[in-house]
């Protein structure tokens, strides 16, 4: 069997869209599964809107998402003279042709069209002209378009889609359609196709947007004498309106970007988007890498539109909920080691880094993150809600200061008396701790939770958390010791 060669071939007029990424995961996925190769096209003949900036998000964004590609990045505009070749080889061999009507003939004929509720198509005007009518124009210096000639004949042209089954359409039903701009410049159409050709493209998976497109590529490569490629159409994204998930209506959460700034884990991102569209045929929903490559296939992509359930969740931004659901899940299970490495730039971008973390601290850190991901959604949340385990100041959150702390002033007293006792234990740990929180609240004649409540708020600046007791240990007997000790602060605004 020939190799399977795949393509991610964006067009670089902005970030990395969260479709988009899906459409690379497809590709990439399948590439890995049939061992072959996964090619990335820079698709940047749009010189007015492809920017740098654009194509290195783009870049970024693949490999944040670890969606790595054998070959390429290569640039459409690099190839700009196998696009001509290809325009002219169509001409030369009377499969296309050029085309000198105006826009304002184009429009009369256009609007003739909709006032007779028929579909307006090219009529094929200058399809017959003469070699010497075309010279002559030409001569004249009169602008032109080429058209693609599409075979006269009745009888229908289609491919076998691997998502949607047998795709067709009448040949007298397309139009002669544009692959050269009246500025010399080939249009997407037929470079998209001889890139792909180019790079011997076998599978081209990508949106159903772009079914309109194919049928008229299939033609080209019909024309081109170049073997059609299988293509199979992923359902669009939709969100629960039936909107397309779009910059304008939803905002940056279509960036990839977005999540990696969030604090997704790349893997979690990736597992969601993929079953946005397909689905095992199972309820499995988590996959390692290996396992999802195992399973994938064409055949299990959806057929119909898939749904961004766009909402707030129980996270503090807008987006699907389950993909919140999804980074909890590997938040929370995955090798404490391979947090720890994701979380560093999260630290080190609130300044809470410290190189001992890698070295002496290692040990305490990584149970710090293990004890504390539990509750946590995001690997930013252990610079922003973990931060007391960091650093000595960090705020206090004013629903628990409210309900935990101020409502009760005796902590003004009890939580100092705490620190005293705290100090003073020759062994302070799980145990000892616990025992003489209890006893303060005996001796008190309080309840254990008012001091257990207070000194969680205290220490932590926290609603809600780990075990009171295994916190305590985390930041250790001095610096509990202090918080505790300074409550009264707390009482001041
Ligand atoms: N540059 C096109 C896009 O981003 C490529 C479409 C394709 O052929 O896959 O939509």
């Amino acid at each position: 069997m020939t190799e399977t060669r795949l393509r991610f071939p964006p067009s670089p007029t902005g970030y990395l869209h969260i479709g988009g990424a899906r459409t690379a995961l497809y590709n990439w996925l399948y590439a890995k599964k049939t061992g072959g190769k996964l090619i990335l096209r820079i698709e940047d003949t749009d010189a007015e809107r492809s920017t740098q900036e654009s194509i290195q998000g783009i870049l970024d964004g693949m490999k944040w998402l670890g969606i790595d590609w054998d070959e390429g990045p290569y640039f459409q505009t690099e190839f700009e003279s196998d696009h001509e070749a290809a325009s002219k080889k169509l001409l030369d061999t009377g499969k296309a042709y050029k085309c000198f009507c105006t826009k304002e003939e184009l429009d009369v004929k256009r609007e003739a069209a909709q006032k007779n509720k028929t579909q307006y198509g090219y009529d094929g005007t200058c399809r017959s002209l003469s070699a010497e009518e075309v010279a002559e124009k030409e001569a004249a210096g009169l602008p032109f378009v080429v058209r693609f000639k599409v075979p006269d004949q009745d009888g229908e042209i289609g491919y076998d889609d691997k998502v949607l089954g047998y795709i067709k359409a009448q040949y007298r039903e397309i139009e002669d359609f544009v692959i050269v701009r009246s500025t010399g410049k080939p249009l997407y159409l037929l470079c998209n196709v001889v890139d792909d050709i180019r790079d011997r493209i076998s599978h081209i998976i990508r949106g159903s947007d772009h079914m309109t497109n194919t049928i008229r590529q299939v033609l080209l490569y019909n024309a081109l004498d170049a073997p059609v490629p299988v293509f199979a159409h992923m359902p669009l994204t939709l969100d629960t309106k039936k909107a397309k998930i779009s910059k304008r209506k939803h905002g940056e959460i279509v960036a990839v970007q977005f999540y990696e700034e969030k604090g997704f884990i790349p893997w979690a991102l990736s597992n969601f988007l993929v079953l946005l569209g397909w689905s095992p045929g199972n309820d499995t929903e988590f996959f390692t890498q290996d396992e999802l490559i195992e399973a994938f296939s064409l055949e299990r992509i959806n057929k119909t539109n898939s749904i961004f359930n766009y909402q707030k969740g129980n996270a503090k931004f807008f987006t699907d909920p389950k993909a919140i659901s999804f980074n909890e899940h590997y938040l929370r299970t995955m090798p404490i080691e391979d947090i720890a490495v994701m979380v560093k730039p999260f630290l080190e971008k609130e300044d809470l880094w410290d190189a001992a973390y890698e070295g002496d601290k290692k040990e305490w850190f990584l149970s710090t993150l293990d004890l504390t991901r539990d509750r946590f959604q995001m690997l930013s949340d252990f610079g922003d809600r973990g931060r007391a385990y960091f650093s000595d100041e960090f705020t206090v959150e004013q629903k628990p200061l409210k309900k935990n702390v101020l409502k009760h002033e005796g902590l003004k007293e009890w939580l100092p008396m705490l620190a005293d006792r705290f100090e003073a234990l020759a062994d302070y740990n799980l145990e000892t701790t616990e025992q003489t929180a209890r006893d303060l609240a005996t001796e008190l004649d309080i309840k254990p939770g008012v001091i257990i409540n207070g000194m969680r708020t205290v220490v932590t600046g926290q609603l809600a958390g780990p075990s009171m007791f295994d916190i305590l240990m985390a930041i250790g007997q001095e610096r509990v010791v202090s918080r505790l000790r300074n409550v009264a602060k707390l009482y001041e605004v």
